[in-house]
């Protein structure tokens, strides 16, 4: 026996679900399947439990993709604003918590609940426990072949993520049906993951392990991000490095200024005449976390008391601080890397309605096609958008 529905989404996250509503919403009939056994696991981990459901900036320049446009059109039709809407309708309380960024007062599984309770107004129907294992385009639409039996759908959408926290569901599916239907599939790797040391930069700074400090400025080239940075285990985390990741590739160049937001050599200088008699280490520890500064000095300068520094050594230290060569081996990968770089290239869709340009019908959404958000809330309103702009049409 063969289901005839009129849109199939392949996955139960945060796009595929955003599509279905708004397509359900138009009448046509939707079923989505996903092969987890709840719908959303991402939303519901999502920051820190409390999902940071969209970003108020959002904008196409937070966004990586080999095409920059791409992503505009999808962004610009719904925005920010209209999510809010969404959450305010059910009532969901948020707060800002930093640049933009919106959160849940309470749980991310309310941004789950209110999905929940669209597709259900929208007539949508959600099978949960139930992969596709095959699809085939038929003279008129396609046909699946799932653990629930044989679909038929005049729309396919595909909505299966990235790689990324493979515990929590992801796989390479949405990639694979990419290249059945002749898409190109640009390299996938690990974004907004922390980074790892190896080596004599893994033994100078592991047993730092957890000192924190609250703003850095990581730079990669002519990007750079100002945040928060983690000593783990393994190497560096934190916000700052979370962003930069996604810039940084092997053997890249990455600068750290530890103090972005002091002249460190001036100040330097001025601690030498306010307290001549306190050793380096003691002056950097107001500025540095004190394991870190102490960890520093034996790394790169001899703490002597201040007052033994011509004025031009303190310079450069202050300089050497402000631009930190560290030499970071590789990424935590896909296990704990909030999104995947790369994925279905955005050349062969329509940036309107994210409809394939090679197979009609067929429409790629979310995170598994090209276009990747900082960190911040934004590959959510990436997922949102591009999820709306299939569904308006599909
Ligand atoms: P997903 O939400 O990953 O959904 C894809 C769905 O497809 C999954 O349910 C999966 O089970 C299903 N699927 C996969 N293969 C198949 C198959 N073969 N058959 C059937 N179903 C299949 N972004 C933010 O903007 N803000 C945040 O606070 C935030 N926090 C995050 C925290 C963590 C720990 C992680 C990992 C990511 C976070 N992200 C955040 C990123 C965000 O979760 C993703 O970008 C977003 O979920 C992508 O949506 P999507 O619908 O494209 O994919």
């Amino acid at each position: 026996d063969v289901r005839n529905v009129d849109v199939l989404v392949v996955g139960a996250g945060a796009a595929g679900l955003m599509c279905a509503i708004a397509a359900g919403q138009r009448g046509r009939r939707v079923l989505v399947v996903d092969h987890a056994n709840k719908v959303g696991k991402k939303i519901l981990m999502s920051g820190g439990g409390r999902c940071n459901f969209t970003n108020t900036g959002a904008g196409p320049s937070n966004y990586l993709s080999a095409n920059p446009h791409f992503a505009k059109s999808a962004l610009a039709r719904y925005t920010p604003a209209d999510f809010i809407a969404l959450v305010e309708k059910h009532r969901i309380a948020y707060h800002e918590k930093e640049l933009g960024q919106l959160f849940c007062d309470e749980s991310s599984k309310q941004i789950v609940r209110m999905l929940l309770d669209e597709c259900a107004a929208a007539g949508v129907t959600i099978e949960v426990d139930c992969p596709v294992q095959r699809v085939r385009k038929m003279a008129h639409g396609f046909s699946a072949t799932t653990t629930h039996g044989e679909v038929h759908a005049e729309s396919l959408v595909v909505a299966c993520g990235g790689l990324s926290i493979p515990s929590m569901g992801a796989s390479g599916f949405g990639y694979e049906l990419a290249r059945q239907f002749g898409h190109d599939v640009l390299p996938t790797r690990a974004g907004l993951v922390p980074l790892t040391l190896s080596g004599k930069h893994q033994d100078h700074y592991q047993d730092l392990a957890g000192v924190a400090l609250p703003a850095v400025e990581t730079r990669v080239g002519k990007q750079a991000f100002r945040a928060g940075l983690l000593f783990t285990h393994r190497g560096i985390s934190g916000p700052s490095i979370l962003q930069i990741s996604s810039y940084w590739k092997p053997g890249d160049d990455l600068r750290i200024d530890l103090a972005p937001d002091q002249d460190l050599g001036t100040w330097l200088v001025g601690q030498r005449a306010a307290r001549p008699a306190a050793e380096l280490k003691t002056v950097l520890a107001d500025v540095l976390p004190k394991r870190l500064a102490q960890r520093l000095c034996e790394q790169w300068f001899e703490s002597r008391p201040m007052r033994q520094y011509r004025e031009a050594e303190l310079a450069g230290i202050g300089a050497q601080l402000g631009n930190w060569p560290i030499t970071a081996s590789g990424t935590e990968g896909y296990r704990t890397a909030e999104v995947t770089l790369g994925g279905v290239d955005t050349d062969g869709l329509s940036s309107s309605t994210m409809q394939s340009k090679h197979v009609p019908g067929l429409y790629f959404i979310g995170e598994v096609v090209d276009v990747t958000g900082w960190l911040g809330g934004y590959n959510f309103q990436w997922a949102w958008a591009s999820g709306q702009a299939a569904g308006a049409v599909v």
